[in-house]
């Protein structure tokens, strides 16, 4: 390809609209424009980026055995329904795109294809003879996220590898499980990036495990935790550790103390000279329910301690069946506003007690006329404790459970492990955190959409049974520009030789030069037919232009014919470390082909 023919707009400033370094990069660079939010152009640079990661997907699935396929984007409502799903993704969190057609048939679009391959395999996997079996797409997805940001990182439409595997039972799911964490790893070594695989949150479906590739980046947004021992690595969201110890409480007989101004955990245990460890904090949750009933829940957790709202949601969809309900569409603190909806009077908040009233809650058919009440496992224990006393302005001290206040028979690990925390695994190792941009998902889903969808095949036996199932995504896109995100400096982009858009960019600093121009495109030429992909910088623009272009686009190798040629040689700069070196004309191909091997 030469430049002068290439579609592409390099860009001097950063653009007002990108946050972080590699979406402000892909732009600048000329790899992407954005048409709409989170819809963006892959321009020819990017579009061969993401092939490049697209068959190195390719190349480790299909090693595994998996087969390639397309299913479709546009998914008849009815699959949706059987699953259960219509509602919470159209409604409830409303991530997908639906339509009405012509013939009024309701449609989405596809946000991820649980539904479409158990139809597929419900129609055409009769027997156990034909299991195991795994598929897998790499396709455009189409999710209306809600805050589509940071460019290629969070779109509305992204490219995504989708596999979906069949079994007969947990062993053999198990086994493919672990094929797809190799090649998920070797995916993200050839790529040439750092991550961290870690235990993920299976939400409500259970399950018996969950692993997500987080690409190491301070730009990530999720949060994982994990140990320096390499023992334990996980998502915020799902991680445990042992939380540290109570301090003795100061307090040894009940009373109730007028303490003004004190909401906040900091300013009580300051006010009283305690340890937040001595606490009990009472938090006021509000879950909408998919049958429509509102449940107001009360969760006691040690002061020192913060909710986990993941773990948290999962309990609540466990007891979906006790409200008629199959999940919770929302989960929020209700705020005083949201509140006036349910509460009889105000509520004393920040001095709210274990023992709150129902009264507060005006009953009806919409709310649930009683707290859920739920103890948080670090509060059992506590003696002594501080907590609210319902009335605003006052604390009561030296409080115990089975006196003073009735500890809710739903007891739950629903708090947040937090940085400096012990491990569980060994109590010598404390937690530490890192930033990760979460590029891949695997997950054991066992029977959760065979059964919904009633997907079975005849077993050995003979009797029916539900395909036990997994599923395995990596975000292509999203992953083209974690690459970007770990890699770069101040001039530009630094594309690994694996995924980048060419190896190699021929550049002539002066094309009125004949001998400039001549070399330039014999090397052009021979570097293609030698299998080193290579640009050439034609364009009628300043050398130093060039050269501004050539490390704003990262590609690894650059080939100037400049001064040097007088002596029959061209530069050759290396982007990554900005090393350069005269060298032959003649050795040019042969020094190429055998850098791009060795890597
Ligand atoms: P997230 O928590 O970041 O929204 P997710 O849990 O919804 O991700 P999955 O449904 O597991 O993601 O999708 C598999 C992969 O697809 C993710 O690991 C990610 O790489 C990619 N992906 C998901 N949503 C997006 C998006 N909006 N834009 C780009 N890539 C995405
Ligand atoms: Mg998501």
């Amino acid at each position: 390809m030469r430049l002068s023919q290439m579609l592409l707009v390099t860009l001097r400033e950063d653009p007002a609209e990108a946050e972080i370094k590699s979406h402000q990069l892909l732009l600048r660079a000329g790899y992407i424009r954005r048409i709409g939010s989170g819809v963006y152009a892959y321009l020819p640079l990017m579009w061969r980026v993401l092939q490049k990661v697209s068959q190195i997907v390719r190349e480790e699935m299909n090693a595994t055995g998996a087969q390639e396929c397309l299913l479709p984007q546009i998914q008849p409502a009815e699959l949706w329904q059987e699953s259960g799903r219509w509602e919470t993704y159209t409604k409830a969190e409303g991530i997908m795109f639906s339509l009405v057609d012509r013939q009024e048939r309701e449609l989405g679009l596809g946000p991820t294809h649980e539904e479409v391959i158990t139809a597929i395999a419900k129609d055409m996997i009769k027997s156990y003879r034909q299991l195991p079996t795994h598929l897998y797409q790499i396709q455009t997805k189409f999710r209306d996220e809600i805050r589509p940001r940071f460019g290629l990182m969070r779109g509305r439409e992204f490219i995504m590898k989708d596999g979906y595997s069949f079994h007969t039972n947990l062993e053999s799911l198990k086994e493919t499980y672990q094929d797809m964490d190799q090649a998920y790893r070797n995916i993200l070594n050839r790529c040439g990036l750092s991550f961290r695989a870690v235990e993920a949150d299976s939400g409500a479906i259970g399950g018996s495990g969950s692993q997500e590739f987080m690409i190491l980046a301070d730009a990530g947004e999720d949060d994982i935790v994990y140990t320096d021992d390499g023992k334990y690595a996980a998502n915020v969201e799902k991680a445990v550790s042992l939380p540290a110890d109570v301090v003795s409480s100061p307090f040894n007989s009940y009373e109730k103390k007028a303490t003004p101004n004190t909401e906040t955990i900091a300013k009580i245990t300051k006010f009283l000279e305690c340890s937040a460890t001595n606490i009990v904090k009472n938090v006021l949750y509000q879950a909408i329910y998919d049958s429509g009933k509102t449940v107001l829940i009360l969760v006691h957790i040690r002061g020192d301690q913060d909710v986990n709202e993941v773990k948290l949601q999962n309990e609540l969809v466990k007891l979906a069946p006790h409200y008629q309900a199959k999940t919770i569409l929302s989960l929020t603190i209700p705020d005083p506003h949201v509140q006036q909806k349910w509460a009889t009077k105000p509520l004393p908040l920040g001095y709210i007690s274990p023992n709150l009233s129902d009264d507060y809650i005006a009953k009806s058919e919409q709310v649930e006329g009683t707290f859920l009440r739920m103890a948080d496992k670090t509060v059992v224990e506590l003696e002594n404790f501080v907590t609210g006393s319902d009335e605003s302005g006052y604390h009561v001290i030296g409080a115990n459970w089975g006196n003073e206040f009735t500890l809710p028979e739903l007891i739950v690990d629903i708090r947040k492990a937090q940085v400096g925390d012990r491990a569980i695994h060994d109590p010598h190792q404390i937690l530490q955190t890192a930033r990760g941009i979460e590029v891949g998902h695997i997950f054991q889903l066992g029977t959760k959409y065979s059964e919904a969808m009633r997907a079975t095949y005849t077993a050995e036996d003979g009797t029916e049974k539900p395909f036990v199932m997994g599923c395995y995504g990596i975000g292509v896109s999203r992953l083209a520009q974690a690459a970007v995100e770990q890699s770069y400096d101040k001039d530009g982009i630094i594309w690994s030789n694996a995924i980048a858009p060419y190896h190699v960019m021929v550049i002539i600093p002066n094309i009125t030069d004949e001998t400039q121009v001549k070399v330039a495109e014999k090397l052009y030429q021979e570097l293609n037919q030698a299998g080193v992909e290579a640009v050439l910088d034609d364009r009628d623009e300043r050398a130093g232009v060039k050269f501004k272009d050539a490390d704003l686009i990262g590609i690894p190798y650059r080939i100037v014919t400049g001064r040097s040629l007088k002596e029959g040689k061209v530069e050759l700069v290396t982007r990554a470390t900005k090393e350069s070196q005269d060298i032959a004309i003649e050795e040019v191909v042969q020094n190429l082909s055998k850098k791009l091997k060795n890597n």
